[in-house]
């Protein structure tokens, strides 16, 4: 039988991420290109968030990766190359840097490689495959369920995902350009048998935004719901969602019915300024004086906020950043995600910074590896590049302090009046911390994660 080898490849600059169970996710694309690969195949995921790389006998070997992956996997693509074995590369970054990644590896999949993997493996067989192939966005009826059994065991949340693409344009995000404008929704029936049949203790509904853009979206999002409380359904659970989110209270019930525990949410900024600049439209269009009560309205349903944040947009100044660490700090954000405004290829910020000449690290490809969210590769426009490092230390040091996440603890449980909700806080906000600051600065995620379902084993070892 010939076996295929599919490589998740590690970021090396992510360790403190790589070290916590509760923030490494499965690579969802790969289990869908397993999926979809014939029974004459043996398929066989090596997953470096968990086994270093060992070099692996395959007849083929096929890679996915983020931007800040994509220098890893260049690296195994020349050791297999080396081997004489032939290797393909698909997903974001070799899609909007084919011919980057055509030096590395011998065949690249541009857009959404499942529409063309069997045309791929055919001319495998005939010895003709071409160099690039344009892979169609897929019908949502089309897209599989992933082999979740090919996963690493050690995973504690398993990822679904019920629709993909993006109406809106924000300027630092990609998934318009990958994934397309259209909103497609799996079919419900599909995606609620993947959602039994995923293994793991938590689960993570991976949509960009589950809610979608539409009453018959929005409709269809409690239909799914309301398909997981009448299959039992217990876990756990978090997804992604815009900021209307809070608009609908049916909504909100159910997904307190289904176990959700926290919603990530896109703020980005709590200046018009801000949201203007990138093209976050919507939020601008709630209103930001509106985001606290939308939060508090989320919590009466015992539902916590993960909100992200970006730092260093072009009308941010070093004030500003305070400021926006000081609204974080005293919102009713419960979980927070900061990052640095990164130029990540296929957005329109890249070709904004790339223009300018304002990428600082543009060793491509070592340098992508730096491209991780947290890291600042940018010459920003009201700062310099040393003075947004030391107001990010600043800001960023207060806020994933001792004091800040513990504070943010309490609140998250006297406002949801939820201990497991407050748990996931917790959990979220130490892993970013340790993430971001590269250590163990407060708990251990993974000393606390276990606890989340019957809390006995609270703070064990913290
Ligand atoms: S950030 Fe969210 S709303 Fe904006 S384009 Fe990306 S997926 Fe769409």
């Amino acid at each position: 039988m010939k076996k295929l080898l599919l490589i998740n490849p590690r970021n090396y600059f992510k360790q403190g991420l790589l070290k916590y169970e509760f923030s490494n996710f499965p690579p969802l694309g790969l289990g869908i290109i397993a999926a979809l690969t014939p029974d004459d195949w043996e398929v066989e995921i090596l997953d470096e968030n968990f086994d270093d790389f060992e070099f692996t006998e395959a007849d083929f070997v096929g890679f996915t990766g983020f931007t800040s992956n994509a220098y890893r996997a260049y690296q195994i693509a020349a050791i297999y190359k080396e081997a004489g074995i032939p290797t393909v590369m698909g997903g974001i970054h070799a899609t909007m840097m084919w011919a980057e990644a055509l030096q590395y590896v011998d065949v690249v999949v541009k857009g959404e490689s499942e529409s063309v993997w069997l045309q791929v493996l055919k001319d495998f067989d005939e010895g003709k495959m071409k160099k690039t192939y344009e892979g169609p966005r897929l019908k949502a009826d089309k897209i599989p369920a992933a082999r979740h059994d090919l996963f690493h065991p050690k995973y504690a949340f398993s990822t679904v995902q019920t629709t993909r693409g993006c109406p809106w344009s924000c300027d630092f995000c990609s998934v318009h350009a990958f994934n397309g404008t259209a909103y497609r929704q799996r079919p419900l029936e599909q995606v609620l048998d993947e959602i039994d049949s995923a293994p793991g203790k938590y689960l993570f509904l991976v949509d960009d935004n589950l809610i979608g853009y539409s009453r018959a979206s929005l409709r269809r999002t409690k239909e799914l719901l309301r398909g997981m409380i009448d299959r039992g359904h217990t876990r756990q659970w978090f997804t992604q969602a815009s900021i209307n989110i809070g608009d609908d209270d049916e909504l909100l019930q159910l997904l307190s019915d289904t176990n959700c525990k926290m919603v990530l949410v896109g703020i980005e900024s709590e200046k018009i300024e801000g949201l203007e600049e990138t093209n976050k439209n919507l939020n601008a269009k709630v209103g930001v004086t509106n985001y606290n009560k939308i939060f508090q309205k989320m919590h009466s349903y015992g539902i916590g906020v993960l909100g992200t944040f970006i730092f260093a947009m072009d009308t941010d100044t070093r004030e500003d950043l305070h400021a926006r660490g000081e609204y974080i700090a005293n919102s009713y954000v419960d979980a927070y995600q900061t990052t640095v405004l990164t130029p990540f290829p296929g957005t329109g910020t890249f070709h904004k910074f790339k223009e300018a000449n304002r990428i600082k690290y543009d060793n491509f490809p070592q340098d992508w590896q730096r491209m991780r969210f947290f890291e600042n590769v940018i010459h920003p426009a009201k700062m310099t590049h040393d003075e947004l490092n030391e107001t990010l230390k600043e800001v960023w040091g207060k806020l994933y302090s001792k004091r800040t996440i513990i504070n943010k603890f309490k609140m998250t449980l006297r406002e949801t009046r939820n201990a497991s909700t407050a748990i996931w806080t917790l959990v979220t906000n130490s892993n970013y911390g340790n993430t971001i600051f590269e250590g163990v600065r407060f708990f251990d995620p993974d000393d606390i994660i276990y606890a989340l379902p019957d809390g006995h084993k609270l703070f064990e070892n913290a």
